[in-house]
């Protein structure tokens, strides 16, 4: 668990490089809470010697921030394997109902036809899952939910609605 980007110590603010986590002058994890950075700062100031070089819990929270991290990128349409994800998903979801309508020309039953205008419904959850992944603002039920850091959870959890949605159109 490393930093991606320089980052400056909350307790002694030395500059560290990335691909560190804790502080090269004081031994400060890069993952303490404001509360944490406070007692550090009254420690070092004392002359207290810190180590966080083998706590587990800052390890946690590390990888806590870590995740938070992809989570949001990939909300927000800065990850390039989602949005490739998004985009050739969009593709397949675009395919299947081509290959439904081909059936229902070639079949030529009721049930076919049947078929073919409920997936057709399908296409709606598909794009949505798109637009999750390319960091556009994702609809449930025509409220929209743009990418916003606020709205991460509420986005994962429609693009999550939107697989089911996708699966039970196609499968009905
Ligand atoms: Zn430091």
């Amino acid at each position: 668990m490393t930093m991606e980007y320089n980052w400056n110590c909350g307790v002694c603010d030395h500059t560290n490089s990335k691909g560190t986590d804790i502080c090269l002058n004081c031994n400060s994890s890069a993952f303490l809470s404001s509360g944490n950075i406070e007692k550090r700062k009254a420690m070092f100031i004392n002359g207290n010697l810190i180590d966080d070089r083998n706590d587990k819990s800052f390890k946690a929270v590390a990888y806590e921030v870590k995740f938070t991290l992809w989570a949001t990128k990939v909300s927000h349409g800065e990850n390039e394997v989602a949005r490739r994800f998004g985009q050739r998903f969009w593709y397949f979801g675009i395919i299947v109902v081509i290959i439904s309508f081909l059936f229902a020309l070639v079949l030529f039953t009721e049930d076919a036809a049947h078929r073919f205008f409920i997936q057709i419904f399908s296409l709606v959850p598909c794009f949505d899952v798109r637009s999750f992944c390319m960091g556009k603002t994702t609809y449930i039920d025509h409220i929209g939910t743009p990418a916003i850091r606020k709205n991460l959870v509420i986005r994962w959890f429609g693009v999550f609605l939107d697989l089911c949605a996708w699966y039970i159109l196609l499968t009905i």
